[in-house]
């Protein structure tokens, strides 16, 4: 048996509560090694790729695989379940195959994928995007985190080698299909009273680096009407993007973190970094959003005498999931609902390359990304039930 509660005290955040697990940190690799071990007592084989993702194989490795997983860091704070429900079920699902006899008729792999929340380096699915050609190595080895500790540093400290870092066509080829459960991010399935469902889509969704210079300053020495504040900028950007999002229906706009330099109570700002995470049901509305966003912020940064430059960190399309293979997924499941998906995975990052599927749990309160985020364990089981029949319809 593995469990939740095999790792539930690895990488609590006792500030945040929940958990910091992020990609290739002591905690994270703490994980893999916990999970090595698990696939090794299934007697799987572990193999690590060149982009840092892990692949335990059923039998010999090979093209066109059934493949399952989902990955083990977190957000800052986040909860027990995003992430690491999917790579616990999908090893139980490998038990209950087991035990009843059933021996994969395709290469089967169960998959963790590197830095899925971009809770370190900024860039979400970073593994999956690596392994896909979704982001340029160059440009992911570079991304550092909150220390100044480059990702190329990063891999290198955990025994990875980064000049291997890139588009691998040798791993892409052996998913034949990808299915990612995971604990919905939603109250969908809670109103549909059904603890488990498939994915239809997943909106459109990136994320955007607001950089707002002022001038630095005394905040008892300067007169009000003296300063140019970029704090005061990145407070209306904030109500802007509140606007915007609310503006165009189902879109979602959020501002979650934002870095005053140099940071001190009695100190102006002399420039405020903001990450805006905006999405939307398809690309046009999603770009309509942040458009309007930026406007905005280059006319409230220039009625403070202040400078703002936007960066896209990242961004994905409107991801809709294979249909044959939801169909199929559905009537072997004996017809669950579909669910849009307001969060993004690596299964969005496969589906422009191979048919992916995801399955989700029931979450009771609909919260995620937070320590409150849960999933009633009879659900859970439920999920590994549905996963497992899945699985066998697929590798058969
Ligand atoms: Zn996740």
């Amino acid at each position: 048996m593995t469990s939740l509660a095999d790792i539930a005290g690895v990488g609590t955040d006792p500030r945040r509560g929940g958990y910091s697990r992020h990609g290739f940190d002591r905690v994270e690799l703490e994980l893999r090694t916990w999970f090595t071990e698990e696939a090794g007592r299934r007697g799987l084989s572990v193999e690590c790729d060149r982009n840092g993702n892990l692949w335990a194989w059923w039998g010999a490795p090979g093209d066109g695989a059934v493949v399952t997983g989902s990955h083990l860091d977190s957000v800052p704070g986040g909860g027990a379940f995003d992430g690491p429900l999917g790579v616990v079920s999908a090893l139980e699902a490998v038990d209950i195959l087991r035990a009843k006899g059933f021996v994969p008729g395709k290469p089967f792999a169960v998959v963790v994928f590197a830095e899925e929340e971009g809770g370190r380096f900024g860039v979400a699915c970073l593994g999956s995007r690596l392994l896909t050609g979704a982001i340029a190595p160059d440009a992911a080895l570079r991304l550092s985190d909150s220390d100044g500790v480059t990702l190329a540093e990063a891999v290198r400290a955990a025994g990875l080698d980064p000049a291997g870092f890139g588009p691998d066509a040798e791993a892409l080829r052996r998913i034949g299909v990808f299915v990612e459960l995971h604990v919905e991010q939603g109250r969908g399935l809670v109103d549909l009273g059904v603890p488990v469902g498939v994915a239809s889509s997943i909106l459109a969704h990136g994320r955007w680096r607001f950089s707002i210079s002022g001038e630095g300053n005394h905040a008892g020495a300067t007169l009000m009407v003296d300063r140019r504040d970029p704090m005061v900028a990145a407070a209306q950007v904030v109500l802007a993007a509140r606007r915007a999002a609310t503006s165009v229906d189902g879109a979602r706009a959020t501002v979650g973190r934002l870095i005053p330099n140099p940071g001190g109570t009695n100190v102006i700002p002399s420039s405020v970094d903001l990450w805006l995470d905006a999405r939307a049901d398809d690309d046009a509305r999603t770009r309509a959003v942040v458009a309007e966003i930026s406007a905005a912020a280059s006319e409230v940064a220039a009625e403070e005498g202040c400078s703002v430059t936007v960066s896209e960190e990242s961004y994905g399309e409107t991801v809709v999931f294979d249909a044959g293979l939801r169909d199929k997924v559905s009537d072997v499941l004996g017809g669950v609902p579909a669910l849009p998906s307001g969060a993004g995975h690596d299964a969005g990052i496969l589906a422009g390359h191979v048919p992916t599927a995801m399955l989700f749990v029931r979450n009771p309160t609909g919260v995620s990304h937070a320590p409150e985020e849960f999933a009633e364990a009879d659900d859970c089981a439920a999920g590994v039930v549905a996963l497992a029949s899945v699985l066998e319809e697929l590798a058969r």
